[in-house]
Protein backbone atom coordinates (compact mmCIF):
# COMPACT_ATOMS: atom_id res chain seq x y z
CA UNK A 1 0.00 0.00 0.00
CA UNK A 2 1.30 3.77 -0.63
CA UNK A 3 0.24 6.47 0.88
CA UNK A 4 -0.92 9.61 -0.82
CA UNK A 5 -0.49 12.33 0.14
CA UNK A 6 -3.24 15.24 -0.62
CA UNK A 7 -3.03 18.67 -1.82
CA UNK A 8 -2.49 21.08 1.13
CA UNK A 9 -3.47 24.77 -0.49
CA UNK A 10 -6.52 25.59 -2.14
CA UNK A 11 -5.24 26.00 -5.78
CA UNK A 12 -2.92 22.91 -5.37
CA UNK A 13 -5.98 20.62 -4.60
CA UNK A 14 -8.04 22.43 -7.74
CA UNK A 15 -5.08 21.35 -10.01
CA UNK A 16 -4.85 18.06 -8.49
CA UNK A 17 -8.60 17.47 -8.94
CA UNK A 18 -8.56 18.83 -12.55
CA UNK A 19 -5.84 16.37 -13.68
CA UNK A 20 -7.84 13.80 -11.86
CA UNK A 21 -11.10 14.37 -13.64
CA UNK A 22 -9.33 15.21 -16.70
CA UNK A 23 -8.35 11.37 -16.85
CA UNK A 24 -11.63 9.80 -15.44
CA UNK A 25 -13.66 12.03 -18.08
CA UNK A 26 -12.87 12.48 -22.31
CA UNK A 27 -14.98 14.91 -22.81
CA UNK A 28 -13.44 16.93 -19.75
CA UNK A 29 -10.05 16.94 -20.99
CA UNK A 30 -10.24 20.20 -23.23
CA UNK A 31 -12.22 22.44 -21.13
CA UNK A 32 -9.89 21.38 -18.02
CA UNK A 33 -6.28 21.69 -19.78
CA UNK A 34 -7.06 25.07 -20.16
CA UNK A 35 -8.98 25.32 -16.64
CA UNK A 36 -5.26 24.05 -15.16
CA UNK A 37 -3.45 27.06 -16.92
CA UNK A 38 -6.03 29.20 -16.07
CA UNK A 39 -4.88 27.98 -12.15
CA UNK A 40 -1.11 29.00 -12.68
CA UNK A 41 -1.94 32.21 -13.35
CA UNK A 42 -4.87 32.95 -11.00
CA UNK A 43 -2.48 31.33 -8.00
CA UNK A 44 -0.16 33.75 -9.23
CA UNK A 45 -2.59 36.60 -8.82
CA UNK A 46 -4.00 35.51 -5.98
CA UNK A 47 -0.40 35.73 -3.91
CA UNK A 48 0.21 39.18 -5.34
CA UNK A 49 -3.20 40.36 -4.25
CA UNK A 50 -2.32 38.84 -0.77
CA UNK A 51 0.79 40.87 -0.54
CA UNK A 52 -0.31 44.03 -2.24
CA UNK A 53 -3.25 44.55 -0.86
CA UNK A 54 -5.35 46.97 -3.19
CA UNK A 55 -8.54 49.00 -1.90
CA UNK A 56 -11.78 48.33 -3.71
CA UNK A 57 -11.72 51.64 -5.11
CA UNK A 58 -8.07 50.68 -6.87
CA UNK A 59 -9.32 47.02 -7.99
CA UNK A 60 -10.65 47.14 -11.39
CA UNK A 61 -7.33 48.81 -12.17
CA UNK A 62 -5.48 45.99 -10.03
CA UNK A 63 -7.15 43.05 -11.80
CA UNK A 64 -6.40 44.57 -15.57
CA UNK A 65 -2.79 45.18 -14.75
CA UNK A 66 -1.51 42.14 -12.42
CA UNK A 67 -3.95 39.34 -13.41
CA UNK A 68 -5.07 39.95 -16.79
CA UNK A 69 -2.21 39.50 -18.51
CA UNK A 70 -1.57 36.13 -17.19
CA UNK A 71 -4.98 34.58 -18.19
CA UNK A 72 -4.64 35.89 -21.79
CA UNK A 73 -1.43 33.88 -21.89
CA UNK A 74 -3.39 31.22 -20.58
CA UNK A 75 -5.71 31.16 -23.24
CA UNK A 76 -3.83 31.70 -26.00
CA UNK A 77 -1.49 28.93 -25.25
CA UNK A 78 -4.14 26.66 -23.61
CA UNK A 79 -7.31 27.77 -24.90
CA UNK A 80 -9.63 26.80 -28.46
CA UNK A 81 -8.41 28.36 -31.59
CA UNK A 82 -11.54 30.70 -30.98
CA UNK A 83 -11.03 31.44 -27.53
CA UNK A 84 -7.34 32.46 -28.58
CA UNK A 85 -8.98 34.65 -31.51
CA UNK A 86 -11.04 36.62 -29.42
CA UNK A 87 -8.73 36.91 -26.63
CA UNK A 88 -6.07 38.41 -28.19
CA UNK A 89 -8.42 41.30 -29.88
CA UNK A 90 -9.91 41.92 -26.87
CA UNK A 91 -6.17 42.31 -25.46
CA UNK A 92 -5.71 44.67 -28.33
CA UNK A 93 -8.86 46.63 -28.73
CA UNK A 94 -10.65 45.92 -25.63
CA UNK A 95 -11.97 48.51 -22.78
CA UNK A 96 -10.13 45.68 -20.40
CA UNK A 97 -11.45 47.85 -17.78
CA UNK A 98 -14.58 48.10 -18.69
CA UNK A 99 -14.83 44.18 -19.37
CA UNK A 100 -13.58 43.82 -15.88
CA UNK A 101 -16.01 46.42 -13.97
CA UNK A 102 -19.13 44.66 -15.61
CA UNK A 103 -18.09 41.12 -14.25
CA UNK A 104 -17.68 43.04 -10.51
CA UNK A 105 -21.12 45.06 -11.28
CA UNK A 106 -23.21 41.29 -11.91
CA UNK A 107 -23.87 42.62 -15.38
CA UNK A 108 -25.01 40.15 -18.41
CA UNK A 109 -21.46 40.04 -20.54
CA UNK A 110 -20.24 38.71 -24.28
CA UNK A 111 -18.75 34.82 -23.63
CA UNK A 112 -15.20 36.10 -23.92
CA UNK A 113 -15.71 39.29 -21.94
CA UNK A 114 -16.78 37.51 -19.17
CA UNK A 115 -14.14 34.20 -19.38
CA UNK A 116 -11.14 37.03 -19.28
CA UNK A 117 -12.94 39.04 -16.29
CA UNK A 118 -14.28 36.46 -14.45
CA UNK A 119 -10.75 34.06 -14.64
CA UNK A 120 -8.67 37.18 -13.93
CA UNK A 121 -11.04 39.03 -10.98
CA UNK A 122 -11.98 35.66 -9.20
CA UNK A 123 -8.28 35.08 -7.90
CA UNK A 124 -7.96 38.82 -6.40
CA UNK A 125 -11.56 38.51 -5.08
CA UNK A 126 -10.50 35.12 -3.41
CA UNK A 127 -7.57 36.52 -1.01
CA UNK A 128 -9.36 39.98 -0.55
CA UNK A 129 -12.85 39.32 0.92
CA UNK A 130 -13.02 43.04 2.49
CA UNK A 131 -12.77 43.98 -1.50
CA UNK A 132 -15.07 41.75 -2.09
CA UNK A 133 -17.33 43.29 0.41
CA UNK A 134 -17.82 46.13 -1.08
CA UNK A 135 -19.38 44.69 -4.07
CA UNK A 136 -22.83 44.03 -2.14
CA UNK A 137 -26.17 46.00 -2.46
CA UNK A 138 -28.45 46.21 -0.16
CA UNK A 139 -29.15 43.12 2.50
CA UNK A 140 -28.71 40.59 0.26
CA UNK A 141 -31.18 36.94 0.87
CA UNK A 142 -30.62 33.29 0.60
CA UNK A 143 -30.01 33.29 -3.64
CA UNK A 144 -27.13 35.87 -3.46
CA UNK A 145 -23.79 35.68 -1.75
CA UNK A 146 -23.61 37.03 1.83
CA UNK A 147 -19.92 38.32 1.05
CA UNK A 148 -20.09 39.77 -2.48
CA UNK A 149 -24.16 39.55 -3.75
CA UNK A 150 -22.79 37.09 -6.43
CA UNK A 151 -24.81 34.20 -7.88
CA UNK A 152 -24.09 30.71 -6.50
CA UNK A 153 -21.96 28.34 -9.21
CA UNK A 154 -22.72 24.85 -7.42
CA UNK A 155 -24.19 23.58 -4.54
CA UNK A 156 -22.39 21.07 -2.29
CA UNK A 157 -24.26 17.93 0.41
CA UNK A 158 -21.22 18.85 2.53
CA UNK A 159 -19.55 15.22 3.92
CA UNK A 160 -20.18 16.51 8.09
CA UNK A 161 -22.01 12.94 8.83
CA UNK A 162 -24.97 15.13 9.69
CA UNK A 163 -27.96 13.21 9.81
CA UNK A 164 -29.90 13.77 6.25
CA UNK A 165 -32.96 14.75 7.40
CA UNK A 166 -31.39 18.22 9.06
CA UNK A 167 -28.40 18.65 6.75
CA UNK A 168 -28.44 21.78 4.71
CA UNK A 169 -26.71 22.53 1.04
CA UNK A 170 -23.74 25.04 0.98
CA UNK A 171 -24.06 27.36 -2.27
CA UNK A 172 -20.38 28.27 -3.94
CA UNK A 173 -20.33 31.86 -5.17
CA UNK A 174 -19.64 32.74 -9.16
CA UNK A 175 -17.80 35.52 -7.79
CA UNK A 176 -15.46 35.08 -5.08
CA UNK A 177 -15.80 31.78 -3.77
CA UNK A 178 -17.79 32.72 -0.75
CA UNK A 179 -20.01 30.03 0.70
CA UNK A 180 -23.91 30.11 2.58
CA UNK A 181 -25.82 27.48 3.53
CA UNK A 182 -29.35 27.18 2.17
CA UNK A 183 -32.26 24.60 3.02
CA UNK A 184 -32.33 21.18 1.03
CA UNK A 185 -35.47 21.52 -0.77
CA UNK A 186 -35.19 25.14 -1.66
CA UNK A 187 -34.76 26.61 -5.54
CA UNK A 188 -31.23 28.48 -5.09
CA UNK A 189 -32.59 31.28 -7.75
CA UNK A 190 -36.67 31.72 -6.75
CA UNK A 191 -37.12 30.10 -3.23
CA UNK A 192 -39.58 27.87 -4.60
CA UNK A 193 -39.42 25.07 -1.65
CA UNK A 194 -42.32 22.46 -2.84
CA UNK A 195 -40.59 19.49 -3.18
CA UNK A 196 -42.76 18.98 -6.10
CA UNK A 197 -41.98 21.18 -8.53
CA UNK A 198 -37.94 20.78 -8.06
CA UNK A 199 -36.87 18.01 -9.98
CA UNK A 200 -33.51 15.90 -9.48
CA UNK A 201 -31.85 15.24 -12.77
CA UNK A 202 -28.69 12.43 -12.66
CA UNK A 203 -26.77 10.28 -14.52
CA UNK A 204 -25.54 8.12 -11.59
CA UNK A 205 -23.76 5.48 -13.54
CA UNK A 206 -21.62 8.10 -14.87
CA UNK A 207 -21.56 11.19 -12.08
CA UNK A 208 -22.54 8.94 -8.71
CA UNK A 209 -21.62 12.56 -7.20
CA UNK A 210 -23.26 15.01 -9.38
CA UNK A 211 -27.05 15.91 -9.93
CA UNK A 212 -28.95 18.74 -11.76
CA UNK A 213 -31.08 20.50 -9.01
CA UNK A 214 -33.77 21.85 -11.18
CA UNK A 215 -37.06 24.06 -10.84
CA UNK A 216 -40.12 23.63 -12.07
CA UNK A 217 -41.46 27.45 -11.46
CA UNK A 218 -38.23 29.42 -12.84
CA UNK A 219 -36.52 26.70 -15.43
CA UNK A 220 -33.36 27.37 -13.52
CA UNK A 221 -30.68 24.76 -12.34
CA UNK A 222 -27.64 24.08 -10.07
CA UNK A 223 -25.51 21.02 -10.08
CA UNK A 224 -24.95 19.87 -6.89
CA UNK A 225 -21.87 18.23 -5.63
CA UNK A 226 -22.35 15.37 -3.20
CA UNK A 227 -18.53 15.66 -0.96
CA UNK A 228 -20.20 12.40 1.07
CA UNK A 229 -20.17 10.22 -2.12
CA UNK A 230 -16.83 11.53 -2.84
CA UNK A 231 -14.91 13.62 -0.68
CA UNK A 232 -11.85 14.21 -2.89
CA UNK A 233 -14.34 16.47 -4.79
CA UNK A 234 -13.45 19.79 -5.14
CA UNK A 235 -16.83 21.56 -6.31
CA UNK A 236 -15.71 24.40 -8.69
CA UNK A 237 -13.68 22.10 -10.08
CA UNK A 238 -15.98 19.05 -10.55
CA UNK A 239 -18.81 21.73 -12.17
CA UNK A 240 -16.62 22.03 -14.82
CA UNK A 241 -16.67 18.23 -15.89
CA UNK A 242 -20.30 17.99 -15.47
CA UNK A 243 -20.62 19.17 -19.38
CA UNK A 244 -23.16 16.31 -20.13
CA UNK A 245 -25.37 17.03 -17.20
CA UNK A 246 -25.65 20.36 -18.04
CA UNK A 247 -26.85 19.20 -22.06
CA UNK A 248 -29.70 16.96 -19.97
CA UNK A 249 -30.64 20.46 -18.26
CA UNK A 250 -31.09 22.07 -21.59
CA UNK A 251 -32.52 19.70 -23.71
CA UNK A 252 -35.50 19.82 -20.73
CA UNK A 253 -35.16 23.49 -20.85
CA UNK A 254 -33.45 24.40 -18.42
CA UNK A 255 -30.92 27.19 -18.02
CA UNK A 256 -28.32 27.41 -15.36
CA UNK A 257 -28.49 30.12 -12.71
CA UNK A 258 -24.86 31.77 -13.87
CA UNK A 259 -22.67 29.88 -16.81
CA UNK A 260 -19.68 28.60 -15.35
CA UNK A 261 -16.19 29.85 -16.16
CA UNK A 262 -16.15 27.39 -19.30
CA UNK A 263 -19.20 29.20 -20.65
CA UNK A 264 -21.78 26.16 -19.43
ZN1 LIG B 1 -19.36 36.14 -3.38
ZN1 LIG C 1 -36.82 28.45 -9.00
Amino acid sequence: MTLVERATTTYERRRERARELGARYDFAQEPLRLYLALLDAQERAFERAQSDRPSAAEVTEYVVRVALPGIMEAAVAAGTETLREAALLRFHDGDLEGIVEAWLGGEEQHGTDAFLARASASPVLEALPEVARTLLRGNGDDHHCPTCGGLPQVAIFPDTGEALLTARRTLVCSRCAGEWSLGRVTCAACGENAGAKLPILADEARFPHMRIDACEICRRYLITIDERKDPHAVPIVDELAAVPLDLVAAERGYTKIVRNLMGF
